[in-house]
């Protein structure tokens, strides 16, 4: 693959790209033992180049390896000093960042010996919107994926492990398939859950509502943010089961995710989102939250973290 960056941060070092490998024997290849984050850093008019709640990232990821009894040799504060230090290592203005703590070559089998630590990586790179461009102001067609989330008994989908992913990249292949731009699954109990790896949001009648805790998904931190924002203009928001047809009966649609941004969703299933395209309050919430970065949109949740001083 065509290398993104110059340098990663590895275990406390920092490699060249082409030298940050693991063995093949890696338990994280083999079992998907890994807890990951994916990070955005934006290049702001005031504070340069910021990495957007940089602090809630770090703690998800600390979060998701407590569910797995995975030990990060690092604390919290060294993470965050490690991401800023390998932007500014790449030179990077606005990144994508990803760090990931997983099990290497600790040896053949399952089993996790008692007291082992982690190996802990963090790449930067420069990296466009995930859904592209044009999703971002037109919307992108979704489809209700034939598989279902994970159910709460099986894997906690409030950890952001490697394993999960499975389960995302068979909603993306069989959306991709059927020619829709992204899938959403619905729960166990045949809600809404989540899009492959964006959270979901509906608009009726003026009032927003996204999906519960408690509907199979990742607990998104754009999510939150959205969730702050359309409050913070004076919305409601509620915490809803979101029926399949509802998709169809909403005003608008939209999903969120680091990568994804804030992007439309102008139809489900074939059916047209309202007039099937972006709505007014997405686009009004899109405003709200690229003017995070574009600095028209104060921070009063102090969420950025400048990379640069
Ligand atoms: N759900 C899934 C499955 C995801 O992978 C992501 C992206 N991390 C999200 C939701 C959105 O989370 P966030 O806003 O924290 O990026």
């Amino acid at each position: 693959a065509k290398q993104p960056a110059e340098h990663i941060w590895f275990n406390g070092e920092i490699k060249p790209w082409q030298e940050a490998t693991v063995h093949v024997m890696s338990h994280a290849i083999h079992y998907g033992s890994s807890v990951f984050e994916g990070v955005r850093a934006y290049k702001t008019p005031d504070k340069g180049t910021c990495v957007f709640r940089l602090q809630e990232h770090t703690r998800r990821l600390f979060d998701s390896a407590k569910v797995y009894r995975m030990t990060i040799p690092f604390s919290v504060e060294e993470i965050n000093n490690a991401t800023l230090e390998i932007i500014r290592k790449n030179k990077l203005q606005s990144a994508y960042i990803r760090p990931i703590a997983f099990y290497g070559d600790i040896g053949m089998g399952l089993q996790v010996p008692f007291g082992q630590e982690a190996e802990v990586t963090i790449a930067a790179f420069e990296w466009g919107a995930y859904l592209g461009e044009e999703a971002i102001k037109n919307g992108v067609d979704a489809g209700i994926s034939s598989w279902n989330r994970l159910a709460a008994n099986t894997m906690p989908t409030g950890a952001k492990a490697g394993g999960n992913y499975l389960s995302s990249q068979l909603i993306s292949m069989e959306a991709r398939r059927h020619g829709y731009g992204e899938g959403i699954a619905l729960d166990v109990n045949g809600y809404i859950s989540e899009g492959a790896g964006e959270n979901i949001f509906i608009v009726r009648n003026g009032v927003v509502t996204t999906t519960p805790k408690t509907a199979a998904i990742l607990p998104g931190i754009t999510r939150d943010t959205v969730m702050t924002l359309l409050r913070d203009m004076g919305y409601e928001v509620r915490e809803e089961n979101i029926a399949r047809e509802a998709m169809y009966l909403a005003d608008e649609v939209f999903m969120c995710g680091t990568a994804a941004e804030v992007t439309p969703v102008r139809s489900v299933d074939g059916i047209a989102v309202g007039h099937g395209g972006r709505g007014p309050i997405t686009e009004k919430v899109q405003d709200k939250f690229f003017g995070l970065f574009n600095g028209t949109t104060e921070d009063k949740w102090n969420w950025l973290t400048p990379v640069y001083d």
